[in-house]
This record gives C-alpha cells, structure tokens and sequence, in this order.
C-alpha cells in the first residue's frame, strides 16, 4: 500500500472539474484517504512549491497557485504515485496522452488542473505538508 497527495488546483476547482478528476480516481480503484478544501496564501504556496523556486515559472506558479481555493487529498492504492500520475498525463498538456486528466482539461502548461507527488519521499513530505496523521482514514 502506497499514499500520494492530490491536488485539484485552482483552475480544477473554479472550472467545476472536482467530480470529474474524483470520479476518474475512483473508477480507477484508487482510494481516497482524506480530502478538504483551503485557500493557500502565497507564502503558503511557495513553501509546497520549494524545489521549484529557482525555476523561472516559480512565482507565476504560486501566484496561480493562491488564486483560489484548492481541493487536496490523500491518495491510496497499490502503486498509486504512479498509477495516479498516469491518470494526470505530462505536466505539459500538449504531450499528455490522450484521455488523461490533463490531455482532457488543461489549458496551459502551468493551468493543468493537478498535481501529484512524484515519488515516496515526495509524496510523505507532501502528505505532511497538509495532513495530521488523525486526518487520514
Ligand atoms: N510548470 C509551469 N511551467 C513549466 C513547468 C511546470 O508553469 O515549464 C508548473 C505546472 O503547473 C506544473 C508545476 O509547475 O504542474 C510543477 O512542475 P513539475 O515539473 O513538478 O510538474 P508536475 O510534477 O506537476 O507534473
Ligand atoms: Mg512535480
């Protein structure tokens, strides 16, 4: 059993995609182990985002990031980092494959509607970012 964090970003959630990235999740057998809802401030953002922050898309991404309320969840299964970033599709939108999340509904590079974690030690630091372990069921 593995655990990965979900993000449904702003774009996701203004657009009206929360049930649809939560209905491929759970056709897909993957369980959801905690969820809510937050309005992350920049500095919140930037704190989730630190590996990237000497990337040139740094600020915009947090911006974009803390424009609006963002759903995140907790993410169970058997392989399910990876199962889970195969559902996404590539971070650039024009290279995922089709009938992934992103491949469907991103718009641009940066408004691609997801994120997942990218491997365990990622994904636990990820996970710890948002949840107490009493969050997680
Ligand atoms: N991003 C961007 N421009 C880029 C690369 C990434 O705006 O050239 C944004 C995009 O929203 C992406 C996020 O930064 O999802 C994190 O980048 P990463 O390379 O970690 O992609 P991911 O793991 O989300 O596929
Ligand atoms: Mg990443």
């Amino acid at each position: 059993m593995e655990r990965t964090l979900s993000i449904i970003k702003p774009d996701g959630v203004k657009r009206g995609l929360i049930g649809e990235v939560i209905k491929r999740l759970e056709a897909n057998g993957i369980r959801i182990a905690a969820m809510k809802m937050i309005h992350m401030t920049k500095e919140v953002a930037q704190g989730f985002y630190a590996v990237h922050k000497e990337k040139p898309f740094f600020d915009s991404l947090t911006d974009f990031m803390s424009s609006g309320p963002i759903v995140v969840m907790v993410l169970e299964g058997e392989d399910v980092i990876k199962r889970y970033r195969e559902l996404m599709g590539a971070t650039n939108y024009k290279e995922a494959k089709p009938g992934t999340i992103r491949a469907d509904f991103a718009t641009d590079i940066e408004k691609n509607v997801v994120h997942g974690s990218d491997a365990p030690e990622t994904a636990k630091t990820e996970i710890a970012y948002f949840f107490s372990e009493l969050e997680i069921c």
